[in-house]
């Protein structure tokens, strides 16, 4: 595993737990608005954590926390993630995924092998605007929609969330992102905050008032949606 960061307590991360996160290094995209370009860049790519770092350091938590957060970066990308995760799980941890949604078989074969207790998985945009959101001109939208619908089975809880950005997200796109996600699924709008990490130039984030009416938009669709991340 190529592990760049650990946080080592986070009541935000993985809801209903006292847990950590440790955040993979590398990804498959490169969405403009990304908040962890040092993670993402291979320029900037760097494993800081050895793996047996990170078991030490759940094993000595094991009474505290609940709980191991995989974020990134695109977790599914590393080559050795279901064997970490099985080492994770042996010592009583729940484990909660983060990811894009490219790699849907690994995903499925981490809840069949119950590996994973919950996913939240990023909706980019509408699939029309995902390979301007994503950066990847050339996108194969089907494994995007394989993970969607896979989770929508429901076999463990999971979120999906769109991180908005003025310059990439229109209430066409809301609308859009509506109608493909309809039904009951929890599902986030998140505040587009500038983190001076990013990839892409020149973004900017929409007012809360902006953001409760594109929340408007896809409530009809989406019952269970809300903002994330504003005061
Ligand atoms: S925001 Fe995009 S580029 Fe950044 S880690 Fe997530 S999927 Fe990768």
């Amino acid at each position: 595993m190529k592990i760049s960061g650990l946080q080592k307590l986070t009541l935000l991360d993985y809801p209903g737990h006292l847990a950590c996160t440790v955040f993979t290094a590398g990804c498959n995209f490169r969405c403009p608005f990304c908040q962890n370009a040092s993670l993402v860049l291979p320029s900037k790519e760097i494993s800081q954590y050895r793996e047996e770092e990170i078991l030490n350091f759940l094993s000595s938590r094991k009474h505290i926390l609940e709980g191991l957060c995989i974020s990134g970066g695109e977790p599914t990308m590393q080559p050795d993630l279901t064997d970490f995760i099985r080492k994770v799980k042996s010592m009583g941890y729940s484990v909660k995924l983060d990811t894009n949604g490219t790699h849907p078989k690994l995903l499925r074969e981490l809840i069949e092998d119950q590996l994973i207790d919950m996913v939240a998985m990023d909706i980019k945009n509408s699939k029309e605007s995902y390979p301007k959101t994503s950066g990847i001109e050339i996108l194969n939208i089907n494994s995007i929609e394989e993970s969607v619908d896979l989770l929508k089975e429901g076999r463990i809880p999971y979120e999906f969330r769109t991180t908005i950005v003025r310059e990439l997200h229109t209430k066409k796109d809301m609308d859009d992102i509506g109608k493909w996600l309809y039904g009951s699924s929890p599902y986030y709008l998140q505040a587009f905050v500038d983190s001076g990490d990013l990839i892409g130039t020149n973004l900017t984030g929409y007012s809360k008032q902006e953001l409760i009416e594109l929340l408007e938009i896809v409530s009809p669709y989406l019952p269970n949606a809300s903002l994330r991340g504003i005061d």
